[in-house]
């Protein structure tokens, strides 16, 4: 017997349309491109997505089509993904730090039709655009006054095009499960694969990263996403802020300490979120020119593992919680975060600490287990670690245009990260299972050795490798990069880590850098750093 409730399909222009109703004069900032301070709100915000939708149809742009958008985070960026799923089509989100090539790869892959993109990223596609034959048209985010001198085909002011619409325009209605983003995953070997989250599937994953355990986003909430709308979904803060009528700050192109921390200061933001070099580079300039940011009560760290020193330092200098979360592009992104429950509410001091590294606690709409190399669950008791795999409403079941499964027999997705999960559900990532280094049968976790280094007061940033070894196999290499202005040794970094981890887990060796490689993503490239020293010998 079926219930009889009404059928009201998932829906992402549901979203806009909320928000347009009971939030209509909330609002939406952005540091413009162009330069300006800009104001919005989601009133305006809707209506603007019409008349995107309307010009798209016009266009020709038909359900499923993809749209591709290259730009930082900004109000147009955001009315774009609404108009895109308001006229049937799907977003796809081109990350421009990728190499130009993988750039093009994707495009092509996706068979983007249409580009949207910040004037920023201009001269990048128009050294690309002979190999995109398919793209028909390039719409730059920008007005009439700025609009650059460009050969790009049938290239358009954002303005100027939309001024063709008049938003009169209702939106496509297509079934929850339609396609609605696309967003490819940077990954370090082979093409990239790219992700197809439908309406239903975003809509429930912004619901439950909303929530007071999750990102806590509500009405009274000012939040800005340091996080891009194109690294996965910008962890859906681009639906979760108007569902819920959050203030939404957007910081545009700059990213640097200085410009991020005005954002948040001057906008009086209350929740921001992004991934750990964001935060070490914003509180370097805070301890360095001695700002405090009082209304910020929550800063959400992921990506990558969120170093405890940096965690202790913005909630006991700062009085900023800080709530450490993991996830993948494959999970929408969001796979669990660190808040307290009851049972570690009243936690204090070390222990608090120990709990706030680990990346959490799995949301509803996420399952989450670990097994062994041959599917066999493995216990929740903090030290035994295993494969971390996943089911869900927002998890990927395939790759788009690839033909391989991608599930477990029973349904889950290998994540690809080894972690333990504790006896409360918190789980910690141990390493990924490419990166763990094998140590005479043993694994020792890359993460915890690079956690562990930048607590050095010298050190801004570790990255662990592992190094060849005809006995163990394989040991431990560590790379670091000093602060700005400081020097440190081999010796003193070994002796501050001496006693806090097992004898055998202790690098071999320490070698100063300038630079560590970093992904398109912000992720320390693995990669390039073992290419880096693929003839470096160990000493002795
Ligand atoms: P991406 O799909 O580019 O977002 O990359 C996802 C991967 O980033 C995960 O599988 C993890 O290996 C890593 N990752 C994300 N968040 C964290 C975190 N908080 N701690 C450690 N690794 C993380």
């Amino acid at each position: 017997m079926l219930g009889l409730m009404q059928d009201w399909p998932l829906l992402i222009h549901r979203i806009i349309d909320h928000a347009a109703r009971q939030h209509a004069t909330q609002e939406v900032v952005t540091r413009s491109v162009e330069g300006p301070i800009t104001r919005t709100n989601y009133a305006a915000i809707c209506q603007r997505a019409l008349k995107v939708a309307q010009r798209l149809v016009r266009e020709g742009v038909k359900p499923g089509d993809r749209v591709a958008t290259m730009a930082w985070n900004t109000a147009r960026h955001l009315e774009s993904w609404y108009g895109i799923t308001g006229a049937g089509a799907v977003y796809h989100t081109i990350n421009p730090r990728l190499f130009p090539e993988q750039i093009a790869w994707i495009a092509n892959h996706a068979e983007d039709r249409v580009i949207m993109t910040d004037i920023t990223f201009v001269p990048l596609l128009e050294a690309l655009a002979e190999k995109l034959p398919k793209v028909e048209r390039y719409i730059v985010l920008t007005d009439a006054a700025h609009m650059p001198a460009t050969k790009l085909r049938n290239a358009v002011a954002y303005e100027t095009w939309l001024d063709e619409a008049d938003g009169d325009f209702k939106w496509l209605d297509v079934e929850e499960n339609a396609a609605a983003g696309l967003c490819y995953t940077s990954g370090t070997t082979g093409n990239p694969k790219g992700v197809l989250y439908s309406h239903r599937s975003n809509v429930l994953h912004s619901l439950a990263a909303s929530g007071v355990d999750a990102l806590t986003i509500g009405s009274t909430t000012t939040i800005l996403p340091v996080v891009p709308l194109f690294h996965a979904n910008s962890w859906s803060i681009a639906f979760s802020a108007p569902m819920m009528g959050a203030k939404l700050v957007m910081p545009g192109a700059k990213l640097d300490g200085a410009s991020v921390h005005e954002m948040l200061s001057t906008e009086k933001v209350t929740c921001t979120a992004g991934v750990p070099t964001v935060w070490l580079m914003l509180l370097q300039y805070m301890q360095k020119e001695g700002k405090t940011l009082p209304d910020l009560k929550r800063l959400v760290v992921g990506g990558s593992a969120a170093p405890r020193a940096m965690i202790e330092a913005f909630e006991k200098q700062y009085g900023i919680e800080v709530l450490h979360a993991w996830g993948m592009t494959e999970m929408s992104p969001l796979g669990s975060l660190g808040s307290m429950k009851a049972c570690t509410a009243n936690l204090q001091g070390e222990a608090l600490y120990d709990v706030k590294v680990k990346q959490g606690y799995a949301p509803f709409t996420v399952e989450m287990k670990i097994t062994d190399d041959h599917d066999k669950e493995l216990p929740w008791d903090g030290k035994t670690f295993g494969r971390l795999k996943v089911a869900g409403p927002a998890v990927a079941k395939a790759y788009f245009r690839v033909d391989e499964n991608i599930l477990d027999a029973n349904g889950f997705f290998d994540t690809g990260d080894v972690a333990t999960i504790d006896a409360n559900g918190y789980m910690q990532i141990t390493d990924r299972s490419k990166d763990v280094i094998k140590s005479g049968g043993e694994w020792i976790s890359s993460i915890d050795l690079e956690n562990l280094a930048v607590g050095h007061p010298d050190v801004a940033e570790a990255a662990v490798i592992g190094i060849a070894h005809p006995k163990w196999d394989e040991r431990p290499l560590l790379v670091i990069v000093p602060k700005e202005g400081r020097t440190v040794s081999r010796d003193a970094v070994l002796e501050y880590m001496q006693g806090k981890i097992a004898k055998w887990w202790m690098p071999d060796d320490v070698q100063v850098v300038a630079e560590i490689p970093h992904t398109a993503t912000g992720k320390i490239n693995k990669v390039t750093l073992r290419k880096q020293f693929a003839d470096y010998r160990l000493p002795g």
